[in-house]
């Protein structure tokens, strides 16, 4: 085997020959080798962006440099020269190569590992130290492997039939992502920036009437404009309310009735004032009222958690509040009826337990929950969708809370499309191959590398 031909097999440059190399030696010691290849004649001169075989316009570009996988210390850079060409149906463009994506500066070897390591888990500011690159690079790079991998979205949208809508705050408050998933496949098969009702529309606008049609079941939470959105585009489907908000309602009313227990068990304490020396039962009640007060503060965890994940001393704090016989008590016990309320499976038998619920909140004189309860029966036929058509919350709710870590973790990108790449990339069943494993696990190889050769 020639230097040459194994330099073209490590760097993995498919339709072209090694025309030579050199290895330049900078300050400091560090060194890059400079590997020079030029294209097979099928290859040549085609459109990046329809593979066309198109006329060469000029070379005023001269050699085109791309960033590949480093050889142990020695940095490694692909050169070639790379014509522009006129496609009658693109304009005048710089030849695609099969190596790299249009406009990128990185072999997809390079990119790919890239990508691969923000998979893992690795923060951008580690891929980036790793492969001595800025950090916007990381997230462009990330972009660049999910158009890869995945050339046509609308393929997500086929055949679907139980979708959720959901919107997750990036910015406190403000920014919001609207991410819609397909609950069958468990992944997230559209995001976009913004909410609101003109953003579901949006989503659904993009599907052809067909796969409108085929939708049956859409989750969200109570929002007004999904409900509108849905039955606009898809007055077929039945609208679900996804059971764990509802929880968290739930949740929200019971930790406002833990605080005001909180502020009135502070009050008592204050009321109290200071024993007089001596008087050791005043000190006693004195201390034995603090403690009520810190055990309730300390509380939300021990009530907002379902009973069976509860610590050892989450458990204590909890009995501790369930003996007492105060609106705290009654409130969590009210949160875990209506919890069990989602678990069961006959949409009837969950109609009449809700009635049931909804009466005694009614009546419990707990602000809160009464509040809460009106919520209930506003979204009560949703709720009983829900369990009608088998919405599997646990699924839902863990795929939701995994799009929100995402979600937290890409705002370190700042920007929106890498965002949304990590999102699409990440939740959802692609896998990106680390170069060296060889072809079929790299979906859509085939097609997408022929656009650009
Ligand atoms: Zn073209």
């Amino acid at each position: 085997m020639t230097v040459n031909r194994l330099l073209r097999e490590l760097l993995n440059v498919k339709g072209a020959s090694v025309a030579g190399f050199d290895l330049r030696e900078h300050e400091g010691g560090a060194k890059t080798l400079v590997v020079h290849v030029r294209l097979y004649k099928r290859d040549k001169w085609r459109c990046p962006v329809c593979g066309r075989k198109c006329p060469v316009h000029d070379y005023v570009c001269g050699e085109a440099f791309w960033r590949g996988m480093d050889f142990g210390p020695v940095r490694v850079v692909v050169g070639s020269r790379v014509p522009r060409v006129c496609c009658p149906g693109h304009g005048v463009l710089t030849a695609g190569v099969p190596w790299a994506k249009p406009n990128s500066r990185f072999t997809l070897d390079f990119a790919y590992s890239a990508a691969w390591m923000v998979k893992c888990g690795l923060s951008r500011s580690r891929v980036a130290e790793r492969l001595d690159i800025d950090w916007k690079t990381v997230g462009r790079l990330v972009e660049l492997v999910w158009r890869d991998l995945e050339p046509d979205v609308g393929k997500r949208f086929d055949g679907l039939r139980k979708i959720g809508i959901d919107e997750t705050s990036y910015r406190k408050g403000h920014s919001y992502i609207t991410t819609v998933v397909n609950h069958e496949t468990n992944t997230v098969i559209w995001a976009c920036e913004g909410h609101g009702k003109e953003v579901v529309d949006k989503f659904f606008k993009e599907l052809t009437p067909e796969q409108r049609a085929s939708i049956e079941v859409v989750t969200g939470d109570g929002a007004r404009w999904i409900t509108d959105s849905c039955a606009e585009h898809c007055p077929g489907a039945k609208r679900c309310l996804d059971p764990f908000h509802a929880v968290e309602w739930a949740n929200a009313a019971l930790d406002a009735v833990r605080v005001e227990a909180w502020r009135r068990a502070l009050e008592k304490w204050r009321g109290m004032g200071k024993p007089k020396n001596g008087d050791r039962e005043a000190k006693e009640a004195r201390r034995a009222a603090k403690q009520a007060a810190d055990d309730i503060k300390h509380s939300k965890y021990a009530l907002g958690k379902n009973p069976e994940n509860l610590t050892p001393g989450q458990q204590e704090r909890l009995a501790v509040i369930q003996a007492g016989d105060g609106a705290l008590s009654r409130a969590h016990a009210m949160k875990e009826q209506l919890r069990l309320i989602f678990k069961m499976t006959d949409a009837d038998e969950a109609a009449a337990a809700i009635d049931r619920w909804t009466a005694r909140a009614q009546r419990c004189r707990i602000p809160a929950f009464v509040e809460l309860q009106r919520k209930i029966r506003r979204h009560r036929e949703h709720i009983i969708n829900a369990i009608r058509y088998h919405v599997s919350n646990a699924r839902i709710e863990a795929l939701n809370n995994k799009i929100k870590l995402l979600i937290r973790v890409a705002y370190g990108f700042r920007n929106i499309d890498t965002m949304i790449a990590l999102v699409m990339l990440f939740c959802s069943n692609i896998t990106i191959p680390w170069p060296s494993c060889n072809a079929p696990m790299r979906m859509n190889k085939g097609k997408s590398r022929q656009e650009v050769a």
